[in-house]
């Protein structure tokens, strides 16, 4: 039986496009929103397939919290770079599905594997 469990993290960082409408992205901040989704197909005797504090504390260290984006990744932080960049380190540890990046409470982007 699979389960997805889900959490949600704030983190506020600067960035700015590298390219966009024909130059980069006037610089400005966001309290982004990563949303992350993790498989199971089992679960503990206590009813857990995976624990929300590790993962809370793990994306807890993988997290660019008052940084300028542009300064801590080699490639344009988007959210749709962001969703990738985080799926594949939480993929090295976790089954996740899906990550999500929001840059607005109505603006986000993710990305995932079957
Ligand atoms: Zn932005």
């Amino acid at each position: 039986m699979p389960y997805i469990v889900r959490v949600k993290k704030k983190f506020s960082a600067a960035h700015f496009l590298t390219y966009y409408k024909g130059g980069p992205e006037p610089l400005h901040g966001h309290t982004f929103v990563i949303e992350v989704y993790i498989k199971s197909n089992s679960l503990d005797k206590g009813g857990i397939a995976v624990d929300f504090i590790e993962i809370d504390e793990y994306l807890d260290s993988i997290l660019p919290d008052y940084r300028l984006l542009n300064e801590v990744y080699d490639f344009s932080p988007s959210a749709e770079n962001l969703a990738k960049y985080f799926f594949d380190i939480l993929k090295a540890k976790y089954n996740v599905k899906k990550v999500v990046v929001w840059e607005t409470e109505n603006c986000g982007a993710e990305y995932y594997e079957d």
